[in-house]
Formats: C-alpha cells, structure tokens, sequence
C-alpha cells in the first residue's frame, strides 16, 4: 500500500484509522450484514448512526440544544443561497464581509435573491488580510453578517471573530474543528463536509433554532432550514455514506482529544511551514502575519517555472495537491486534521532541501 502525503484543499485527507475503520466495516456494519451504502436511511441502525453523528458534532464543537445541527447536500454552495433565502426577510439586507474568493462568492449568491452590502473588501488588496474591528462598521438594520472565517484559496482566517449584533453567519468550510470557538457567538455555521469532517456531498449546518422561522413563505419547501430540522435532516434520502463517515471522524476526534489537541497540532504543523517560509527572501507568504491560515498554508516562489518544479519535484517525492488554486497560482499545502503532523515535517525538510538546490 502507498499512501501519499496530500495536502489537497479538498475533497482532502482522510484520517487513515478512518478509512481502515470504513474499510473493515464496508460490507458489514453494526452486524446489519449489509454496507451502510445498502440500507434504508428509515431503518433504526441507520436512525443511531445519524444520532452519534450529530451528538459527535454537539459534543466536540459543544453545540447546546439552542442549535439545531443539520446535514444536507447541495455542498458549502448551495448555503450561500439558501441562508439570504432563510434569514434575509422581504425588504431587508443583510452584511457580507468580502475577505476572498468564498465570501465573494456567497456575496455574489446572496445579491440574486435580494439586497446585500459590502462591509468591507479586501479585494484592492488582493485579499491578503482580515479587516480589524475597528474597520468594520455594520449597517444597523442588518439581518445578519456573513463572514468566512477561513479563506481556503487565499490562506487567510480570522484569528478573532468579530462582534455583531445581528446573527453572525459563517462559512466554516475549511476549519470546522480545527480550533475551537465559542458556538453561542454564531447564528449559523455552516461547512462543506470535505475538508475537515467527511466526504463531499455532505454540508453541515449548525443554526440557532429561533432563525428557523424566520424563513419568508415563498422560500421552497426543500430550501428551508425548518423543513429539515423537523425532519432531523431526513426529509429525504441523506447522504447515508457522508453522515457514517462523519460519525467515524467524531470518533477519531475523541480518539485524539477532541478539538482543543486538534488545535494544537495545527498549530504546530502551521508553524512548522511558516518557520520555513519566513527564514529567506526564497519563499514569500503574500498573507499578512495576523491573518495567517492555519488550515491552508500559501507561498509563491521567485517564478512560476520555480513554483511549477516545485510541485513537480514534490510529486516525485510523494507529497500531492501542492498547486496553488488556479485562481491564484503559487502553492498551498491544505494541512487539515487529517493530515499528520510527520507529513508537514516531510514537507518543510524537502523545502529546505528544495532551496539549497536552488537558491
Ligand atoms: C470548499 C469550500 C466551499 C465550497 O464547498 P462545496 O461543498 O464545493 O460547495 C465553500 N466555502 C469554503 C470556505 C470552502 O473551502
């Protein structure tokens, strides 16, 4: 068996006692005699499967039964229209925060369906920073503010949540679980299960149960949080696979001391390549040391023939998913939960090599 190391943005690693724990259990699980993949998403077994995936997700990320923990499908995407269509009511705004390509792209979803205001842009700036607090100056009539706390192209994340008074709305896609953070300050979160928690096609929403009315009677009835939250996410079919896996990922989490000791060996892998990075004028992080992601890690070297032997050199070394995304170019190692700490260490030490041969 050879396993690389991947630092893809996402779909992204899986912990391997994951997949060896899904493997082991593929044909059979819970002595049902049958794949998870097989049976009735009504069936009991798979009714206690969902119920130890959402109280995984309560219990880790500490979410009180003010919440409801919601999974859906149509990915982090289809929650940037879904959320304006619930919270935004007829005649209202709601604030976006535009700190890079995610929450241009929720901003540029929420203006279809209604009025949306720019609080702030980084986008003059390339998107290289989180904006301060005291740049931020909400409209009063807000219905909520939307930020993403975690840039997954631009490497950047919010170290401090802000402070609002209308419900704080947050794509969490790429950091759910990475750090923890104090879920009564939130409205909503929301994440595309494929970085941090499980398999594409599975999105997480966790939203506070007195938003769930306030949906306007034109929003379809599959669109509204309170159809599936009545239905505890089974109005119809789940994902049954990515609901599963996340249960496992639960496990796992707990196997390691759940979030806060996940924290800390992000960190460590974090700083490891920032170490590297900021040693010499060869590498260059175009993110303001603040704003620094610790979940995706970008860099540029001094050409893109460099960047693109780089990746290439990588490869060959056994460490995938380098490039940078193609918006942006550069390279960016994702160094989710998944991703161990002994692959980083490979990384920055092939770094230093790389820069011995060629700097
Ligand atoms: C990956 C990602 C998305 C898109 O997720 P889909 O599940 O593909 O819709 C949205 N926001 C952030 C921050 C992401 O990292």
């Amino acid at each position: 068996m050879a396993r690389v190391y991947n630092f893809t943005a996402g779909p992204a690693a899986l912990p391997l006692p994951v997949l060896e724990r899904a493997q082991a259990e593929l044909l059979d699980v819970a002595g049902t005699g049958m794949s998870v993949m097989e049976m009735s998403h009504r069936s009991k077994e798979f009714q206690s499967i969902l119920e130890t995936a959402e109280s995984g997700i309560r219990r880790l990320l500490g979410v009180t039964e003010d919440y409801a923990v919601l999974f859906l499908q149509g990915g982090a995407s289809l929650q940037f229209a879904m959320v304006p269509m619930n919270l935004r009511r007829p005649g209202r705004s709601a604030d976006y925060v535009d700190t890079g390509s995610w929450a241009a792209k929720a901003l540029k979803e929420a203006k279809t369906t209604g009025p949306a205001a720019v609080v702030w842009s980084g986008k003059d700036g390339n998107y290289t920073r989180i904006p301060s607090a005291e740049e931020l100056k909400f409209s009063a009539d807000a219905e909520y503010v939307h930020i993403c706390t975690n840039e997954t192209i631009g490497g950047l994340r919010w170290a401090e949540i802000p402070q609002t008074t209308a419900p704080l709305v947050a794509d969490m896609s790429s950091e759910i679980m990475s750090r923890t953070v104090d879920i009564g300050r939130f409205g909503l979160i929301y994440a595309g299960a494929q970085k941090n928690i499980g398999p594409s096609g599975l999105a997480l929403v966790i939203v506070r149960k007195d938003l769930l009315e306030r949906a306007p009677e034109n929003v379809p009835i599959f669109l509204r949080y309170s159809t599936h939250a009545k239905e505890g996410s089974l109005y119809n079919t789940p994902n049954t696979w990515g609901v599963y896996m996340v249960k496992l990922i639960c496990e796992w989490m707990d196997s390691i001391g759940g979030v806060p000791a996940m924290q800390k060996i992000n960190e460590r892998k974090a700083a490891a390549l920032y170490e590297v990075i900021d040693s010499s004028d060869f590498w260059r992080c175009p993110v303001e040391r603040e704003s620094r992601s610790i979940m995706n890690v970008v860099w540029r070297l001094r050409s893109e023939q460099l960047e693109e032997r780089f990746v290439a050199e990588a490869k060959k070394a056994g460490m995938v998913g380098l490039k940078g995304h193609r918006s942006v170019g550069g390279i960016r190692a994702s160094i989710y939960n998944a991703v161990p700490m002994e692959a980083v260490e490979a990384l920055a030490s092939f770094m230093r090599a790389f820069e011995a041969r060629n700097g």
